[in-house]
This record gives structure tokens, sequence and C-alpha cells, in this order.
């Protein structure tokens, strides 16, 4: 266990690692250490997967939605600016799809409003903005290891800080709340967030591995996008905006033509097995009323988008039919 962490965390460039059951559990631990709760006003991207906003609420505080850049499909920092308010207590950046937010106009706002920031790099194992990997931005990042993320230990999650005292508390906490040197003594009400050693070394191995899946999922996407490469109907992510590096966590790409339900259920037909994107939270009745903020972008960028297979890559022939049903 204390070698994944430690591996993990100088992977990301950052101080300590404390390994846990789940992103889910990785993003909880963060909020409670950091003291967030009740009364305390969260924001989180409108184009997520949904444990992000859950954790918000397991912890009790209110998730404020904010719309989303349309070069990066990533929070929009000025959209952040408009949302604070006297309660906002913390900001959950998510490097979504694999790509970076723009994390110094986040730390910047954060410093200027004394605002904790929580990065959701549940997606994006590796991906540098201004050269360093990101995780190594906020005051806590959270990553998670799940079956179908880039590093994986079936399930799993991982909390990353360079402050030595949350890196202390959240070891209490994940181990529910159980004083370090006094044995079945509880200062605090904690959680069971470990994870165990079989899985903590399979994340040692996977990370061993690390680059090479990176560079085979790169390719996947690049075979994409060349076969891809000029139909007009087709937008692939940005891989090209200024101080980002993102990986290839799924391939995306955006049909402009409102005809991508049709694609999809095509695609899925033909034995190419894509998903549309995240549901903009905003769009979920549990959500709405988290939703005080306009968010037309990410609802747009969510009706357009399609996951491609990212994990194997997708034959000639394949690639073949995905072009012929997307110029169909
Ligand atoms: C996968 C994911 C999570 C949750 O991770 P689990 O390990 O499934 O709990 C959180 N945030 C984002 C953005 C994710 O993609």
């Amino acid at each position: 266990m204390n070698r994944f962490e430690e591996e993990f965390a100088a992977f990301c460039g950052v101080k300590h690692g404390v390994v846990v059951s789940s992103g889910t559990a990785a993003l909880h631990l963060a909020l409670a250490t950091l003291g967030v709760g009740e009364g305390d006003e969260v924001i989180v991207p409108d184009l997520t997967f949904a444990a992000t906003i859950n954790a918000v609420l397991h912890a009790n505080a209110t998730p404020i939605i904010v719309d989303v850049d349309e070069e990066s499909w990533c929070i929009d920092p000025n959209k952040i600016l408009q949302a604070i308010t006297e309660k906002t207590k913390a900001i959950i950046p998510v490097h979504v799809y694999g790509q970076p937010c723009d994390m110094d106009a986040i730390m910047k706002i954060a410093d200027n409003f004394g605002l904790f920031v929580i990065e959701d790099a549940a997606e994006a194992h590796g991906a540098l903005f201004k050269e360093k990997r990101v995780g190594c931005f906020g005051h806590i990042s959270c990553f998670s290891f799940y079956a179908n993320k880039v590093v994986t230990t079936g399930e799993g999650g991982m909390c990353l800080t360079n402050v030595d005292k949350l890196n202390d508390n959240m070891r209490v906490l994940r181990d529910h709340g159980m004083n370090k040197s006094k044995r079945y003594w509880h200062d605090v009400v904690g959680f069971n967030y470990r994870l165990t050693n079989m899985q903590a070394a399979i994340g040692v191995a996977q990370l061993e591995r690390i680059e090479d899946m990176l560079a085979a999922k790169n390719k996947y996407e690049q075979d994409v996008k060349m076969t891809l490469a000029g139909m007009s109907n087709v937008v692939f992510q940005r891989d090209d905006l200024v101080n980002r590096k993102k990986i290839v966590w799924l391939t995306c790409i955006l049909v402009n033509d409102g005809r991508r339900d049709e694609y999809v259920a095509k695609l899925n037909d033909c034995g190419i097995d894509t998903r549309p994107f995240f549901y903009p939270l905003s769009n979920m009745p549990i959500y709405q009323r988290y939703a005080i903020h306009p968010t037309k972008i990410s609802k747009k960028l969510s009706a357009m988008g399609i996951n491609l297979p990212s994990s194997q890559p997708l034959g000639a022939q394949a690639l073949e039919t995905l072009k012929s049903i997307l110029s169909s």
C-alpha cells in the first residue's frame, strides 16, 4: 500500500498519497478533511461524471453547478467567478476526458477568495498543465483507479496533497478515525475507505506501464483522427491548447449535424461499442436545484459527444465502418 502511494504521488510530483477504496471515496475524504460541510457551497462543472457532485452532497454541502468552456470542455474560470458567494468554500475542477483544466486561472481565483481546490483527476492520470502533472495543483487532488480508468486496481482511488497536516488527517479519517498511536481510540468520526494491499500491488504494476498505456491510447486516437480527417461534421477534442497536454482516456469526438444518437445506434449495431457523453448534471432532476447558473455549453457539448472505444485499437475494418457511418 505504501509503495503504491509513494510511487503514484511521485509520478504526479506531489509529496503525499493516501490510497482509498474508490475515486468517490477520495473526493468525499478530501471534502471531509478540508472541513467542507453543511452550509458550504462547492463549485462543480456541469459536464462530469456524477460522482463529483455526489461526493459534495454526501458531505452535506451544497454543490453549485457552473458551465464549461467550449474549447477545453473543462470548467470555465469566468463562470466560477460569477458563482462565488460568501458561502463558497471550495472548487472541484474536473480534468474531463483527460483534458487539464486551466489551473493557473483556477488557483488564482482560489487564492483571491480563500477557497480550497480539490482537483478531480479521475480521468486524467498523467496529463500535464504547464509541464506539471495534473493532481499537483490543488490543496488535495483525487484519482480513481476504477476498471475503466487509465491506471486501475479494479476499484480504488487516491488523494494527493503537499500539506503534511492534510495527509495526516486523511490517514486517520480513512481508517475509522482511529488514533494512530492509541489503538481503538477515536478522536473523530471516520470512514472505512481503505484499499487492500492486493489491489495496491496491482496499482504498482499498472503504474510501471502507464507511459506505454498512454502511448497506445494516443495511437488509437491518432488512427481515428486520420480516418475521419477532413469530415466537416466531426470535431475532435482539442490537443493544441496552450499550456495543456491532455491524455487519451476515451477517444472523444463531437458530431455537429444533430445526428449523434443515430450514429451511436448504428455504430453499436455494427459492433463498435460507443457511448454518448455524460449527461449535463443540470439536466437530471435530482441535481437541477443546484443548477442556478446557465450551462448552455455543457448542454450543447453533451448532445454532440461520442466516446469511441480506446482500450483496444479499432482495426482497419472497424475504422472504415466508423467512417462510412459518420458520412452516411
Ligand atoms: C470515475 C470518476 C469518478 C469516481 O471514481 P470511482 O472510482 O468510480 O468512485 C469521479 N470523478 C470522475 C470525473 C470520474 O470519471
